[in-house]
């Protein structure tokens, strides 16, 4: 479209869609590169998955409960711009069933949480960045040899060198196929595909359970993970505050069930799960039509240069926070490298 114009010289303003990690991410290591970076998001705050849910007495992290840091650039880059006291480790104790159903412990390995919810780290990163929230980005309008965005208020935003995507695929389809960009949204169609929902609920208990493990994978018709939120770091419940992530199987076929019903499935076999027979005091729920990919492909990070398009996130580069990171690090420096 910009007949192979993607020489770093062109490129000086940068819109990201996105303010989840992956979005912030890219945005800090262009920006320290003197690039002009504004960044969209369609809801009111930064964080994208990496979310937590107000509760009474406190909030619940409804979508990433925590993540590695195998790559040191990814702690280095976090204790740099989010600030060391805004993530720590959780010293909380892991298990899971094996294929016989028969508990056992997770090998000990350094696992990361925001402090005191998740969106602690990604509110710290957007402090220093252009964001624009409650504006989603609708298609993209080619302008001479840039961008403007259109949000869906009817607004045009821009112009811009060049568009970064950190939407989950199905999100980035829309934009990429609302911008005529068919060939583009075609290499979605795969990814968005690999996408798997995922039904959260925050039980809480006034008294503490008596439970073996903090956190668990489990085998169960409806779970496949619970926590408990309230043994994280800066966390000051009174009471424990008990997460539950049902699995992609259940959480597609329940996507249409109401959020009582839900709720009562997930508490029920949360109680055959952790063995006890106790009902929660308040329950809320959460759907993800969009949380996790089950995709083995894992480029990533995607740039079309003749589009000055890029597409990063955690879907591009192993499905987790830290792949977030490493796919917007690694597209950063491909831009940089122009
Ligand atoms: C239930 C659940 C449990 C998880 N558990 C873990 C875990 O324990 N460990 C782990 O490492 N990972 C976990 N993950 C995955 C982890 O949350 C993600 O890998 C990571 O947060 C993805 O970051 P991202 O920046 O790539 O995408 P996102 O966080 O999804 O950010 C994309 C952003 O784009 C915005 N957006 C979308 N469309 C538009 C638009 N048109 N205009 C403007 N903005 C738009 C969205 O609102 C969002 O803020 C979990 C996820 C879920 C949902």
């Amino acid at each position: 479209m910009f007949n192979q114009t993607d020489q770093m010289a062109d490129i000086r303003r940068i819109a990201i869609v996105g303010s989840g990690l992956a979005g912030l991410t890219a945005a800090l290591l262009l920006q320290r590169n003197n690039l002009e970076v504004t960044v969209f998001e369609k809801s009111r705050g930064p964080g994208g998955r990496m979310a937590a849910k107000r509760v009474p007495g406190g909030s619940a992290d409804i979508g990433a409960q925590y993540f590695t840091a195998r790559n040191p650039s990814f702690l280095e880059f976090l204790g740099q711009y989010a600030g060391e006291s805004s993530f720590g480790a959780w010293r909380g104790r892991f298990g899971y069933q094996n294929s016989e159903g028969k508990w056992e412990s997770f090998p000990d390995e350094d696992r990361y949480v925001g402090i005191p919810r998740m969106t602690a780290i990604t509110r710290k990163l957007s402090e220093t960045v252009e964001l624009r929230t409650q504006t989603r980005i609708q298609r993209l309008v080619p302008d001479a040899r840039a961008w403007v965005l259109q949000d869906t208020d009817g607004r045009s935003h821009g112009p811009f060198d060049a568009v970064i995507i950190t939407a989950p695929p199905a999100q980035a389809r829309d934009i990429v196929t609302n911008s005529q960009l068919h060939d583009l949204a075609a290499e979605l169609d795969d990814p968005v595909l690999h996408i798997q929902p995922c039904w959260a609920c925050a039980a809480y208990f006034k008294e503490p359970l008596s439970v073996s493990y903090d956190a668990m994978r489990c085998q169960s018709d409806v779970l496949y993970w619970v926590a408990n939120n309230s043994s994280k770091p800066g966390r000051e419940d009174s009471g424990q505050w008990w997460v539950l992530h049902a699995n992609p199987e259940w959480s597609r076929d329940n996507e249409h069930t109401c959020a009582e019903q839900v709720a009562d499935a997930m508490v029920c076999a949360f109680q055959q799960v952790a063995g006890c027979s106790v009902k929660p005091d308040d329950a809320v729920t959460h759907r993800w039509l969009y949380a996790k990919s089950s995709s083995t492909d894992n480029p990533g990070f995607r740039w079309f240069g003749d589009q000055r398009i890029g597409l990063a996130g955690d879907w591009l580069s192993g499905g987790r926070v830290e792949g977030a990171f490493d796919s917007a690090e690694g597209l950063a420096e491909k831009i940089l490298s122009l």
